[in-house]
């Protein structure tokens, strides 16, 4: 008992000296050796809360749950969501567990939590990371104030395939531009020091590939080698891990034939060995006991065993180490020192928390008083403008002219105040967002119309394809309204896409076009009304290959979450003047998928420009909507990016400058792009790569010379050495305002 007191004075003293590395560790060391092996597989183990705290985890009654909790046999809970709750659950522990190791509280606070602001996916169109790291800033003030003091975010899988319904989750289909929203996130919610209270532990997940599953079926095999994984699925994550993020979470995918949960490659050689982390790694929820169904594993025994030697360190309501792991190491079938390991990375975590200093930081309902929810949702507003991509504006029917004085708003998604929300989000946030008749009646004056209808259901498909199949939407009876309604106007807005729960897990889709009879409707009202501007709302890229063609003016407005009507009105009345470009194709059928820019050449058919990719015979091969496409209300020119040279050294560097013309009436903002391609190298290569982005924004007539840095670094990959390093060669510099449309100069690296 002396030596534990002892060892309890060690840290828990002195709450305002900001813990070095070397005294975390310390103190890491300390408490481990108090502990026996019970409670070390404890700490492994995560439950879920049951949203309070009285229903059972799914492994153990309410009962039972209580007991575990009180004995020290659980290190964390997710899902307890608020500060009563959370205080309850660690003073569980506090009073009666032998080594008071606080609790941690995990949720997938993924676009804010009170205050909602994009989905991943529409907020990456910013390519804003100030912006992006200010909304996980706020979702991490406003989470902590709620108890919760661990995110389950930044969701970091690249996806090339709009029927996977987690697209929505994530950064798009490029690994450079994941990889710097990974950084801006995990900055956003660990701040500078995770000690300070308004900052919470963040996760990279899933690792890895869970975003590659076959043909966009969610938790489906993965299929990609080593090239692969490592030039385009790792990349996030290497940044995530250098950027300090407190944890990963494994995923339910096998990879190559080995579930991403048991793959030690990934787990213990690249992530806690070759990147160094000192992080710790928690299961995607059960995804140890599925590895039994993967076909990997006997029982929950050998599934534990193999999820430990692999890496993976706390049990995601599993129930397989809180019920086998202390058999295998007495057995000998595991080292403890495998779990020394794993229970080292999870007290560290929660002593850089300051939950030993103070357990109940986060459960302090002061906290909550502190905060001006106003401003937040003035940024919230901000950002949503922001997340916003024009992708068609014919005749300049944008922005609407302040002449026009009668609006007809139609479609299913109009009048949502839901959908716009998105999927993932606290409880209590449902129909809480400025609905888009709600932003466009906030806009205008009295002497404007505003006309309502709501034309049909938007036909949500499958809720979830854990349900049975749900009826498409057929109803039509609301047309003949919408027609009329559409009659009398000057200008029609559309507002159609998807609700907010058509994506996100569980929600992968054949069709990604306008569910239910939205196609429809659109045709309909585009026969008495041509003056369209179709306002999408959805979490994944659509086909919308017939509105491209037909309708004047195509606003890409994702789910973009409580400010979502405001922010689109400020775009449609020239308020705030588009710059968001998108961060995936959109493609021209689904047949296309998985439609990704950086794509690998092919040898057939022959080309000079040696961009010979294959194709269809029915469609054109390339996206609708290229990734970094978006428009804005004014125009930009390029000039031919000018090289300081055209010849790279090892130490040296190239400067490219990119001179960009604001050709238009008014100011705006572009996302300059830059893209590198290698032409010959020991292993096949994308096409061009994004490897810079600078968003300037110019005057009308202003020209900016806008300058990037090429180096060896830029140019290195994942080679046939199974190596990150640079080969000597040509190469081509593309700069523009899109994937597609670019101009290009060459030079080569000697080094
Ligand atoms: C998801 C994770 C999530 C976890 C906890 C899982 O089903 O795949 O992304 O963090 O649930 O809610």
């Amino acid at each position: 008992a002396l030596l534990l007191n002892v060892c309890f004075f060690t840290y828990s003293q002195n709450s305002t000296i900001k813990s070095s590395v070397e005294n975390v560790e310390t103190k890491v060391d300390s408490v481990l050796s108090l502990m026996t092996l019970e409670e070390k597989v404890g700490q492994m183990v995560q439950y879920n809360g049951s949203w309070d705290l009285t229903g059972p985890a799914s492994n153990v009654d309410a009962k039972q749950k209580e007991e575990n909790i009180k004995s020290g046999k659980v290190g964390s809970m997710l899902n307890v969501l608020s500060v009563d709750a959370t205080r309850q659950a660690q003073e569980l522990v506090m009073n009666n567990s032998r080594l008071k190791i606080p609790l941690m509280f995990g949720y997938d606070v993924i676009h804010g939590y009170k205050t909602i602001f994009p989905v991943p996916l529409g907020e990456t169109a910013s390519w804003d990371l100030e912006a992006m790291e200010e909304s996980a800033r706020i979702a991490a003030l406003e989470s902590a104030a709620h108890g919760v003091n661990w995110t389950f975010s930044p969701m970091i899988d690249i996806s090339r395939d709009a029927r996977w319904g987690r697209i929505m989750e994530g950064s798009g289909e490029d690994p450079y531009l994941t990889s710097k929203v990974a950084v801006a996130k995990i900055k956003g919610y660990q701040g500078n020091d995770l000690a300070d209270a308004n900052t919470i532990a963040a996760t990279a997940k899933h690792f890895a590939g869970y975003g590659f599953g076959e043909a966009g079926r969610d938790y489906n095999t993965v299929h990609i080698g080593e090239n692969e994984l490592h030039n385009t699925i790792l990349p996030p994550f290497k940044a995530a891990a250098e950027a300090g993020v407190a944890t990963f979470m494994n995923a339910f995918n096998d990879i190559d034939g080995t579930p991403a949960t048991g793959h030690k490659i990934l787990q213990r050689d690249i992530l806690k060995g070759d990147w160094n982390w000192n992080g710790f790694i928690v299961s995607d929820w059960a995804s140890i006991p599925e590895m039994i169904y993967h076909g990997f594993a006997r029982d929950k025994k050998h599934a534990a065993e193999i999820a430990v030697k692999a890496g993976s360190d706390m049990d995601m309501e599993g129930g397989a180490y809180e019920n086998h792991l202390e058999d295998l190491v007495k057995s000998g079938e595991i080292d403890e020192e495998l779990l020394d390991d794993s229970v080292r990375r999870i007290l560290r975590v929660k002593f850089k928390l300051g939950l030993f200093d103070d357990p109940y930081k986060y459960s302090n309902p002061e906290m909550l008083k502190n905060i001006s929810f106003e401003e937040h949702l003035k940024t919230a507003r901000d950002i949503a403008s922001k997340s916003i991509v024009l992708l068609k504006n014919e005749g300049e029917l944008l922005p609407l002219k302040p002449s026009v004085k009668n609006i007809a708003v139609i479609g299913p998604l109009a009048d949502d105040k839901n959908s716009p929300i998105g999927n993932w989000r606290a409880q209590g946030e449902e129909n809480s967002a400025v609905s888009v008749l709600e932003g466009i009646k906030n806009a205008v004056g009295n002497n404007v119309r505003v006309t309502y209808a709501k034309g049909a259901d938007h036909g949500t498909g499958v809720k979830n394809f854990l349900l049975p199949l749900e009826i498409n939407e057929t109803d039509k009876s609301g047309f003949a309204e919408a027609i009329e309604v559409a009659k009398n106007a000057e200008v029609v807005l559309m507002v159609l896409g998807e609700d907010a729960f058509q994506t996100g897990e569980g929600r992968s889709q054949v069709e990604i076009g306008l569910m239910g009879v939205q196609q429809e409707l659109l045709e309909e009202v585009y026969k008495v009304n041509k003056n369209i501007v179709l306002v999408l709302i959805n979490g994944r890229p659509l086909e919308i290959s017939w509105a491209a063609e037909n309708i004047p003016a195509i606003v890409e407005a994702w789910h973009l979450g409580s400010e979502s009507g405001n922010a689109i009105a400020d775009v449609l009345f020239g308020k705030y003047n588009p710059s968001g470009k998108l961060p995936v194709s959109f493609p021209r059928n689904v047949g296309q998928e998985p439609l990704y820019y950086n794509q690998k050449n092919t040898g057939r058919p022959y080309s000079a420009e040696h961009v010979t990719y294959s194709g269809y015979t029915d469609v054109e091969k390339d996206a609708l909507y290229p990734f970094g496409y978006g428009l804005s209300y004014t125009t930009f020119k390029y000039g031919v990016p000018q090289l300081t040279s055209k010849k790279l050294t090892q130490e040296g560097s190239i400067t490219v400058t990119v001179p960009v013309t604001n050709t238009g009436k008014l100011k705006g903002k572009e996302v300059v792009q830059l893209y590198i391609r290698d032409l010959v190298a020991s292993t096949t290569r994308p096409v061009k790569e994004l490897k810079a982005f600078e968003m300037v924004e110019l005057a009308p007539g202003e020209t900016r010379d806008v300058q990037f840095e090429i180096d060896e670094k830029m140019l290195q990959f994942y080679t046939a050495n199974k190596k990150w390093e640079s080969e000597e060669g040509e190469f081509e510099v593309l700069t523009g305002g899109n994937s597609r449309d670019l101009q290009k100069q060459e030079f080569n690296l000697n080094k």
